[in-house]
C-alpha cells in the first residue's frame, strides 16, 4: 500500500517531488497551481519534463493532483459553471502533462437546486471535459465531501450514479475516499466493524474496483456533524482503532493512502506517516 502526504510547491512543481522524497513517501499529492486562485498560468515543457524525470528517480506511485476548491461543476450560475468547467479541463491538462495518475475534484454545489440538478451538471461538465480529450492519460477521481451547507457529493450512491452515467460516454473515472468527509457526513468508521461496513457499502454503491485513491485524515468534526476540518491520525472523533482497521482491511492493501492532517510543525507529516506505517500489521 503505497502511502503518502499531499506536499506543497512552493518554489516550483518538482520542489514537491524533492519534499515527498525526503519524507520517505512512496506516493504523493499536490495542487496543480494555486487552488484559491481563478487565473490560470500554463505551465512550461520545461517544467513539466523536470517534474517527471524527478518524480521518476524518487520512484513515486501514484501521483495525485488535488484540483482547485473554486471549481463547482454544478453550479447553477451559468459563468461560474462555464468559469468551472474551463478551469477543471487545464487542470487535468496539467496533470498529464507532468505524467500525473489522477486528478481529484470535488463536485461543487448546486445550492437549493438539489440534487437531481446536481447530477446532471456534473455529468454535462464531465462529458464537456472528455469530449476535450481530457481524462485519459490522468484518470479523474470524484471525492466525497462531508456534506456542508448544499455541498454536493457527501453520498456515496450519488457518487456512484456520476460514475455510471460518465462510463456511458466513455469517461471511466473513479473515487477518492476522504476518510474525514465520510465520518462527518454519516459514514461510522471508529471500529473494525464499522470500517468493514463502509467497505461493503463503497463496493454495493460504487464497486470497490473504482476506488483508486484514500485521504487519510481524522477529524476534528463529531460523527454527522459535516464539518469538514482535519485531525492529526488517531488525535480526533475517529480515533486510532479507525486508522488500525482501515491500514489492515485485506480489500484496501493495495489502495494508496494520501495524508492531509494539519501541518502546524515540522514534525507533524513525519510524525503522521510514522503511525500510519506502524499501525500496519497490528
Ligand atoms: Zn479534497
Ligand atoms: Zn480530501
Amino acid at each position: 500500500m503505497p502511502i503518502g502526504v499531499h506536499t506543497s510547491i512552493a518554489g516550483g512543481l518538482y520542489k514537491s517531488v524533492e519534499r515527498a522524497a525526503e519524507l520517505g513517501c512512496e506516493a504523493m499529492q499536490i495542487f496543480g497551481r494555486n487552488p484559491r486562485s481563478w487565473i490560470y498560468k500554463p505551465i512550461s515543457a520545461i517544467e513539466a519534463d523536470l517534474f517527471r524525470k524527478k518524480r521518476q528517480e524518487a520512484g513515486l506511485w501514484p501521483v495525485v493532483i488535488h484540483a482547485t476548491y473554486l471549481i463547482n461543476l454544478c453550479s447553477p450560475d451559468e459563468d461560474i459553471l462555464e468559469k468551472s468547467v474551463s478551469l477543471f479541463k487545464k487542470e487535468v491538462g496539467i496533470a498529464e502533462a507532468i505524467g500525473a495518475d489522477y486528478v481529484v475534484t470535488h463536485l461543487g454545489s448546486p445550492q437549493e437546486m438539489g440534487s437531481e440538478f446536481a447530477l446532471m451538471r456534473i455529468l454535462e461538465a464531465l462529458k464537456n471535459t472528455a469530449s476535450g480529450g481530457f481524462g485519459k492519460k490522468a484518470q479523474i477521481l470524484l471525492e466525497n465531501t462531508s456534506g456542508a451547507g448544499y455541498g454536493f457529493g457527501s453520498n456515496l450512491s450519488d457518487i456512484g450514479d456520476i460514475l455510471d452515467g460518465a462510463e456511458e460516454f466513455g469517461l471511466y473515472a473513479g473515487l477518492c475516499l476522504d476518510t474525514c468527509h465520510a465520518f462527518t457526513a454519516g459514514y461510522r468508521l471508529e471500529t473494525k466493524e464499522s470500517v468493514s461496513e463502509l467497505v461493503k457499502t463503497i463496493d454495493r454503491e460504487i464497486g470497490l474496483k473504482r476506488l483508486k485513491v484514500i485521504h487519510l485524515n481524522d477529524s476534528k468534526g463529531v460523527f454527522e456533524s459535516n464539518i469538514d476540518r482535519h485531525e492529526h491520525i488517531g488525535e480526533g472523533k475517529i480515533g486510532i482503532e479507525g486508522f488500525k482497521a482501515i491500514v489492515n482491511h485485506p480489500k484496501l492493501a493495495s489502495v494508496p493512502m494520501i495524508l492531509e492532517t494539519p501541518k502546524k510543525t515540522e514534525d507533524d507529516d513525519p510524525r503522521n506517516l510514522r503511525i500510519v506505517r506502524e499501525l500496519k500489521g497490528k
